[in-house]
């Protein structure tokens, strides 16, 4: 259960992808947790973190590469899945915390990943969908990629898109702005 609720957590994933399915001998895992915490009476974003995973059962494609800019180079260097776990646990208190990502994803991808490694889910069950979130609040017709919503939200998208640092920097800009309209009765 999500105790605290003056900080929120935004994480955002990347992990290993093909241009098209899934190799048969390998899976998608992942490569990298961004982190950004959002205090959210202030709006203020801090802790901005990139954990670099090494994946153990698939290798960064060329693809992968393009849509990230992660390389396997990169990735050699990565911590466990494991010890990320630890350092969001630690670091991060994320079992005390509601947490927030850009859609479904990275909740689904963690929990499946947690049981194929038989490691204890580290996150806590209160999770945020901005995006869904987002469609919902401003009566879109349906969910948008975050480019757009950035867009729409008149955001500027900093750093390197689909880097997991800089997307949870930006879904953490997204969110506190859509919290200020809220409060300003927008
Ligand atoms: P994102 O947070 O949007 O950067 O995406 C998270 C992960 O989803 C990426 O690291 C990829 O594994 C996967 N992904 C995102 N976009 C694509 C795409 N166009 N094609 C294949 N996989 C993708
Ligand atoms: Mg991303």
């Amino acid at each position: 259960m999500a105790g605290k609720l003056d900080r929120i957590i935004v994480i955002d994933l990347e992990a290993t992808c093909w241009d098209g399915p899934t190799p048969p001998d390998q899976e998608s895992e992942i490569i990298e947790v961004g982190v950004c915490m959002l205090d959210v009476k202030t709006g203020e974003r801090s802790q901005k973190q990139s954990i670099i995973v090494k994946p153990e059962r698939s290798r960064v494609s060329e693809f992968c590469t393009e849509l990230t800019t992660l390389t396997q180079a990169d990735v050699e260097h990565g911590v466990s899945f494991e010890h990320a776990c630890q350092i969001l646990r630690r670091k991060f208190r994320v079992r005390d915390r509601t947490w927030a990502s850009y859609g479904d994803y990275d909740r689904r991808q963690f929990i499946k990943q947690c049981d194929q490694k038989g490691i204890k889910y580290p996150l806590s069950a209160t999770h945020i969908n901005v995006k869904n979130m987002m469609a919902v609040l401003y009566g879109l017709h349906s969910e948008v990629g975050l480019v757009q919503a950035m867009a729409i939200m008149d955001l500027p998208l900093e750093g390197i898109h689909h880097r997991g640092h800089d997307d949870a920097w930006n879904i953490a800009a997204l969110l506190a702005k859509m919290l200020q309209q809220w409060r300003n009765g927008h």
